[in-house]
C-alpha cells in the first residue's frame, strides 16, 4: 500500500471562512485551514496543500490561477465578494412565479458572458397554468440571442433529466431571485442535499454577509453543483463599463459595424447597435438592461 500522500494539490469541495474540505488527487476528502488571512479560498478553488504535524489536518499555502471567479456586489458596499471559482456552467432560474424581472436575468448572463462561463437558463414551475402571458416570449427572446433554455418543473419532476444532461461532467451553480425554486432544483438533483424550501425572507439572505458554508454536491450521473446557501439570489459584479457590451452577446456583435471602435452605443453617429435596434434585430427590453447595466457600472444613477 503506498504511503498516505502529505502533499498536493486539491479542489475545495467546501468552504466556510479560513476553513472547509478539500479533495485530494486521490479522491480522499480532508479537512483543511488556510495558513495566513490573505488567501480566500471558495468552493472550486484549486489549492496547494500539506499535511499539519498532527498528520489530519491540511494547511493550505497557495491557490491556483483560476479560469473564472463569480462575484457578488454586496448591498451597500464598495468592492466584490468573491463566491466561487472556475466554473463551466452558470444556471440562471427564472419562473412565473415570482414575476420575473429581467434585468436581473441579463445581469445574471452578462456576467456569465463576461466570466467566459457557458449559460442556462431554466424557467421552473413549468406546472403553473396561470402564466404570465409574456413570459414564454421573453424565453424564446433568449433562444433567438443562442442562450440554451429549459424548461421544468421542480415540483412536478419534469425536464429534470435534461437539466442532469446539462450538467454532466460540469461545475454548475444556480443563480436567480429568490422564490423562484433553486432550493427545489438542488434537492431533485442531489438526493441527500436536504436544503430547507422557501426558508429564508429574501431581506435577510441579501442583506446578511456570506457567513454560510458552501459546498459542492456530487451529481449521481457526473458533474458537480455549487451550493452557497447564503447568497442564492445575489447581485453579480460586473467589472468595468467597457465590458458591459461583452455580455450582451446580440450588442457586441453588432458593435464591430459601428463606425468608433470605442462606440458605447448611446449617442454615437453610424451606430449597428442602434441601426438593429431600428429593425428589431436587438430587443429594446435588452437594449435598455444594457444601458441599465452601463449606468450601474459607471455609479450613475437612475434606472
Ligand atoms: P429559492 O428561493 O429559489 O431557493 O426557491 P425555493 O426552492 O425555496 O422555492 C420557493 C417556493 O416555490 C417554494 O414554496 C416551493 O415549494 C415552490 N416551488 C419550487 N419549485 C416549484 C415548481 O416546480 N412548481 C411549483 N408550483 N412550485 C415550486
Ligand atoms: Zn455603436
Amino acid at each position: 500500500m503506498p504511503d498516505r500522500q502529505t502533499t498536493g494539490t486539491g479542489l475545495v469541495v467546501a468552504a466556510h471562512g479560513r476553513r472547509g474540505t478539500l479533495e485530494t488527487e486521490s479522491a480522499d476528502r480532508l479537512q483543511y485551514l488556510v495558513r495566513g488571512r490573505r488567501l480566500k479560498v471558495v468552493c472550486g478553488d484549486h489549492v496547494k496543500w500539506e499535511l499539519d504535524d498532527t498528520g489530519k489536518l491540511a494547511i493550505v499555502s497557495g491557490i491556483k490561477p483560476r479560469i473564472n471567479m463569480l462575484e457578488r456586489q454586496p448591498p451597500g458596499r464598495t468592492g466584490t465578494e468573491l463566491l466561487a471559482a472556475n466554473l463551466s456552467l452558470l444556471i440562471v432560474v427564472c419562473a412565473p412565479q415570482p414575476v420575473t424581472d429581467w434585468f436581473i436575468v441579463d445581469r445574471y448572463l452578462c456576467s456569465g458572458e463576461i466570466m467566459g462561463c457557458r449559460s442556462l437558463l431554466i424557467s421552473n414551475k413549468s406546472d403553473l397554468c396561470e402564466h404570465d402571458p409574456d413570459h414564454d416570449a421573453k424565453l424564446r427572446e433568449y433562444v433567438r440571442i443562442g442562450y440554451e433554455c429549459l424548461s421544468v418543473s421542480a415540483q412536478k419532476n419534469q425536464g429534470i433529466e435534461a437539466l442532469r444532461k446539462a450538467l454532466h461532467e460540469q461545475i454548475g451553480i444556480f443563480v436567480g431571485q429568490s422564490g423562484v425554486g433553486k432550493s427545489s432544483l438542488i434537492n431533485r438533483l442531489v438526493p441527500d442535499a436536504n436544503i430547507v424550501v422557501g426558508s429564508v425572507s429574501t431581506a435577510t439572505r441579501e442583506g446578511k454577509h456570506t457567513t454560510t458554508a458552501s459546498v459542492m454536491h456530487d451529481l449521481p450521473e457526473g458533474g458537480r453543483l455549487i451550493d452557497t446557501p447564503g447568497v442564492r439570489d445575489f447581485m453579480p459584479a460586473v467589472p468595468e463599463p467597457q465590458s458591459v457590451q461583452a455580455g450582451f452577446p446580440e450588442i457586441l456583435a453588432a458593435a464591430g459595424r459601428c463606425r468608433f471602435t470605442d462606440c458605447h452605443h448611446l449617442r454615437e453617429p453610424d451606430c449597428a447597435v442602434k441601426q438593429a435596434l431600428q429593425s428589431g434585430a436587438i430587443s429594446k427590453r435588452r437594449y435598455e438592461s444594457y444601458r441599465r447595466l452601463l449606468r450601474a457600472v459607471n455609479g450613475q444613477q437612475g434606472s
